[in-house]
C-alpha cells in the first residue's frame, strides 16, 4: 500500500529496535522517512540504504536527545534536508533509554532518565510543532511500564507515565489543527533494550507474560503506529494504546 505516499516521516531512535521497525514501515506505506540516531550512525546509515532500495531516499538526523540543544539540532537538521520551507506530516517520539536504578537511585540517574524520556519528546514536539502539517500525526513510545509499579524500574516508569500525560496535554493543544496525538505502551518487546529476551529462558518467560504466548516483536508496535499515523486513526486522540499482547491484563 502507499496510503503515506506524500507525506514525511520523522522517527526518533530510528537506528536500531522498535524505531527502526516503525521507520521501515513508514518508509514501505510511501512516506518520506526520517531516521534519527545518536551512536549508533553507521545502523542508521545501513537502514536509510534498505529503505533506498524499495522507496524514496531517507535523510538521516544525528543528535543526543540528552542535550537540551538536540530539538534545535533536528529542527535545523530536518530543514536542511527536506527544504526550509517543507513540513512534516508525521513525527514519532520513540527514542528512549533504560538504566539500572530503583528507590535508591541518585540525582544523576533521575535527570539521565528524564532527559532523554520525557523532556526531550516534550522539547522536540514543542520545536517541530510549526513544522508539522495540519492533520498531522504525533506519536509517542511510552511503555507498559508507565501503569505498573515496578520498583527496580521506577524512574524509567515515572518518565513514561509523564509521556502519557504529555501525550493528553499535546493532544488538547494541536487539535484544532487537525493533528492527533497518541501513545503506545509496549510491553516486552525483543530489542536491544530487552535483549535478555535472546536467552532461551529469557524468551520463555517473556512468552508467558503474553496472553498469546510469545515474545513481542518489534513489527508488533510498527503496525499499531502505522494505524494511528494513517487517515483511518483521524478521530483517535490523546490515548495511550496498550501494545504488549495482552501482558498488563489482570
Ligand atoms: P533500543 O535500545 O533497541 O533502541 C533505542 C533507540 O533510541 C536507538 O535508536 C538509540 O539510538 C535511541 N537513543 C537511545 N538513547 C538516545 C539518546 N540519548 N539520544 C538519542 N537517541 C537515543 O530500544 P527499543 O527499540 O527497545 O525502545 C524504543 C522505545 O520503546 C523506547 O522509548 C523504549 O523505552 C520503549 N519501550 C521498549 C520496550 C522493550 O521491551 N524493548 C518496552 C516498552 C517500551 P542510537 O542507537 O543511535 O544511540
Amino acid at each position: 500500500t502507499s496510503r503515506l505516499s506524500g507525506q514525511t516521516a520523522l522517527v526518533t531512535g530510528a537506528s536500531r529496535g522498535i524505531g527502526r521497525a516503525i521507520a521501515l514501515r513508514l518508509a514501505r506505506e510511501g512516506a518520506h522517512v526520517g531516521i534519527h540516531y545518536a551512536r549508533n550512525a553507521d545502523a542508521a546509515a545501513a537502514l536509510a540504504e534498505e529503505i533506498a532500495s524499495f522507496a524514496a531516499r531517507p535523510f538521516l538526523v544525528g543528535a543526543d536527545l540528552a542535550e537540551v540543544s538536540a530539538a534545535q539540532s533536528i529542527l535545523a537538521q530536518v530543514e536542511d534536508k527536506i527544504g526550509e520551507g517543507a513540513v512534516l506530516d508525521i513525527l514519532v517520539n520513540n527514542a528512549g533509554h533504560q538504566l539500572p536504578e530503583g528507590p535508591e537511585a541518585d540525582a544523576e540517574t533521575f535527570d539521565a532518565l528524564v532527559a532523554v524520556n520525557l523532556r526531550a519528546p516534550f522539547l522536540l514536539t514543542q520545536t517541530l510543532a510549526p513544522k508539522l502539517n495540519d492533520g498531522g500525526r504525533i506519536v509517542n513510545i511510552s511503555s507498559g511500564l508507565s501503569r505498573k509499579a515496578l520498583p527496580d524500574a521506577m524512574l524509567y516508569g515515572m518518565t513514561k507515565a509523564g509521556l502519557n500525560h504529555l501525550t493528553r496535554s499535546f493532544a488538547k493543544e494541536f487539535g484544532p489543527r487537525g493533528i492527533t496525538v497518541n501513545a503506545v505502551l509496549p510491553g516486552i518487546i525483543r530489542t536491544d533494550m530487552s535483549a535478555w529476551v535472546n536467552r532461551p529462558e529469557g524468551a520463555a518467560i517473556a512468552a508467558s507474560r503474553s496472553v498469546f504466548n510469545r515474545v513481542g516483536e518489534t513489527g508488533d508496535v510498527a503496525d499499531i503506529v502505522a494505524f494511528l499515523v494513517s487517515d483511518d486513526a483521524r478521530w483517535v486522540t490523546g490515548e495511550c494504546i496498550d501494545a504488549s499482547g495482552g501482558q498488563f491484563l489482570v
